[in-house]
């Protein structure tokens, strides 16, 4: 399967998508309905995925479904790799692009719902033990998580020395922009979070390399980089004035693309979900 799927994955030859949320199961992705029978050697799969990424393209999908007939909703599923085209590149029977979502940011990447009707795969391309998916899932989130953020202090630098650049040479008043002390006072005070953010995420890639559980760590750089980075961008951008809200300008496509991390890969609610369970304030745990 290493061979089959995740080479050519790496190597560039084949696009995979994860396909783990669902039309009635996003940030509750206990209760996806998308489920796999067993027929023969084979999974019969069926049902359906929302806001896959690279779902229009995809070689393959890392599939999260339901396999185990059992009562605890965290041992029903498993992660099988599903064959999304023939190698000639012709659609796998049973797998339909249902429709290409149209997004209010992140145009450059595609995002599409996914459709299963029937669809065939030998149960060896089950990844690890049949009913361990969740648990498998919920590890890469983590992974997901953490490399995700770690992009967010440079595009924040970015954006905020562009910001320096345009108010240094805009004129208003007889003095540039940036000379009012509410704008540089501002930026120096956006610089600081960013470091402040950068450090926290490397403190926790200090414990992902040390091998520990990074749950906690994971969540909390992610929930401080999504919060951040739309704080950040949209602050910026008000010192940009009319040309920050034009299309044509950088700062309102980071306004766009920037509003996904507050929601994708979990959102801001699940991630201090999480940072309160691992502080025992839940109130179950209670
Ligand atoms: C552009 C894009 C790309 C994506 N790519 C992928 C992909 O490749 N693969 C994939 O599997 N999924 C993908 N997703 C789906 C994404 O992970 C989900 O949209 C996300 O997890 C939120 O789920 P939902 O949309 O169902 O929101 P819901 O679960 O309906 O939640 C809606 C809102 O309610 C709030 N909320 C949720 N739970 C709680 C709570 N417990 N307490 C308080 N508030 C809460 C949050 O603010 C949340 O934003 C993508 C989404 C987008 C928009």
């Amino acid at each position: 399967m290493r061979e089959q799927f995740l080479a050519p994955s790496i190597a560039g030859d084949k696009v995979a998508c994860i396909a783990v949320s669902e039309t009635g199961a996003g940030s509750d992705v206990a209760s996806i309905q998308t489920h796999a029978r067993r027929s023969g050697d084979d999974f019969i799969i069926n049902g359906g995925k929302m806001w896959i990424t690279n779902g229009t393209q995809a070689d393959w999908a890392c599939l999260l479904c339901n396999t185990e007939d059992v009562k605890n909703v965290h041992m029903q599923k498993s992660l099988i790799c599903l064959p999304m085209k023939e190698e000639n590149g012709e659609r796998f029977k049973g797998v339909s692009v249902a429709r290409k979502l149209k997004k209010m940011g992140m145009k450059s990447s595609d995002t599409a719902e996914l459709s299963f009707d029937d669809v065939r795969v030998p149960q060896r391309y089950c990844i690890g033990d049949p009913g361990q998916g969740f648990t498998y899932q919920m590890q890469q989130f983590q992974e997901e998580r953490l490399a995700g953020v770690l992009a967010a202090p440079t595009t924040l630098r970015r954006c905020i020395q562009d910001t320096i650049d345009y108010t240094g040479q805009r004129i208003a008043f007889g003095r540039p922009l940036l000379d009012n002390q509410v704008i540089h006072f501002k930026l120096a005070e956006l610089l600081t979070e960013v470091e402040a953010l950068d450090a926290l995420i490397w403190k926790a890639i200090e414990h992902y390399v040390q091998g520990e559980d990074v749950t906690l760590w994971a969540s909390m750089a992610k929930l401080k980089g999504a919060r951040l980075g739309r704080q950040a961008v949209d602050e910026c951008l008000q010192y940009w004035g009319g040309m920050g809200y034009m299309e044509e300008g950088l700062m309102a496509r980071r306004l766009r693309d920037g509003r996904l991390w507050s929601i994708g890969g979990g959102a801001d609610e699940v991630m201090l979900g999480i940072i309160s369970k691992y502080m025992g304030t839940l109130p179950s745990r209670r």
